[in-house]
């Protein structure tokens, strides 16, 4: 069992397997075009699976695959049936933006995949092309319904912005009802990167939401991020709060970049790389490492600090 310098137990492991992005999502990257990490640098597939098996061997119970667009790495499907193939059972998901999605998707549950995280944050062309910087949302709708349509579990992201989609928050939860997806709205994170400066707080979707649905707050999940909320029908939507002082509490995650740097929170600068250490086949390094930075793992995220992190969403995989 993984346990951080906190006596949190870590059993979930987000892995960003390119930084690489065929959206400029506002919130997320910066308008101007920007150099990436040569793709040398990059952890190969097979480097990045020797990590995945110290880590399952160590603890680790859920992976979420995310970038970047994962779909944009070549090999990605054979990198999910590699890790489903050697732990079956492990919890394996996907967070993308669909765009590649309708192509994709039935290789993946072949593979092993069962369910995606989808970020959909309008359901207008010209707002998800504002937000995005490109024409998107036909092209992501396709994706979403064809992964519906074979069976793989779906929860759609959005987050909201101000003047932006705040009109659809309703019509965003409605649609998800309707298709029986769960959504997640989730704050806007401030980070350097965004062009964009302004999300809704918790406070504000809720009141948005309350203007048209009566709903009670549901228990929080294990140490899952999302904070649920129950309509009078049953219908269950989650809303993500960093900016709540308990959301660190129980955090169970720690994540590792496509080069291969173990960070242990959003928003902080310490992190250590496995990558020689795999690429030696020093896997009792690499397990090492892995605790060094649990150890290492902040009780609190560091917003605001002096040493706040400049890491990108992008890089860290959000
Ligand atoms: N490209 C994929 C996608 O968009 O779903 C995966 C990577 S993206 C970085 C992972 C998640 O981070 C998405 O749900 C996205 O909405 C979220 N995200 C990115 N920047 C954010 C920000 N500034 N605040 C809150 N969430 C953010
Ligand atoms: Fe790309 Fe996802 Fe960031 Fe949007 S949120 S720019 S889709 S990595």
């Amino acid at each position: 069992m993984l346990i951080d310098g906190h006596n949190r137990v870590v059993d979930y492991l987000r892995i960003s397997v390119t930084e690489r992005c065929n959206f400029r999502c506002q919130y997320c990257m910066p308008e101007k075009p920007f150099s990436w990490v040569p793709h040398e640098n990059l952890l190969s597939f097979e480097d990045m699976f020797e990590f995945v098996k110290v880590a399952i061997d160590e603890g680790i119970k859920k992976i979420r695959l995310t970038g970047g667009e994962p779909l944009l790495r070549h090999g990605l499907v054979q990198f999910v049936k590699l890790i489903h193939d050697y732990a079956p059972n492990i919890d394996l998901a996907i967070t993308t933006n669909a765009f590649l999605l309708e192509e994709t998707a039935q290789s993946l549950k072949d593979a092993g995949l069962k369910r995606l995280n989808i970020s959909l944050d309008s359901l207008k062309p010209e707002v998800a092309k504002q937000i995005a910087q490109k024409d998107v949302l036909d092209k992501v709708l396709k994706g979403i319904h064809k992964a519906n349509s074979i069976g793989l579990g779906i929860k759609i992201n959005c987050v909201p912005l101000k003047g932006i989609n705040d009109s659809e928050i309703i019509d965003l939860l409605e649609y998800c009802k309707k298709n029986n997806w769960e959504i997640r709205f989730i704050e806007f994170m401030e980070n350097s990167h965004a062009s964009v400066k302004q999300g809704l707080s918790s406070d504000e979707m809720q009141e948005i939401i309350s203007k048209k649905y009566k709903f009670t707050k549901g228990k929080r999940v294990g140490s899952s991020p999302s904070q649920t909320y129950i309509l009078e029908d049953g219908y269950k939507f989650g809303i993500i709060e960093p900016h709540k002082d308990d959301f660190c509490s129980d955090c169970n995650r720690i994540r590792i970049t496509a080069e291969g740097y173990l960070i242990p929170c959003l928003y902080f600068e310490d992190a250590l790389s496995i990558a020689d250490a795999i690429k030696q086949k020093d896997i009792k390094e690499a397990s090492n490492i892995l605790k060094k930075v649990l150890k290492n793992k902040p009780e609190k995220n560091k917003w605001g600090s002096e040493n706040q992190s400049n890491r990108a969403f992008y890089e860290t995989g959000g």
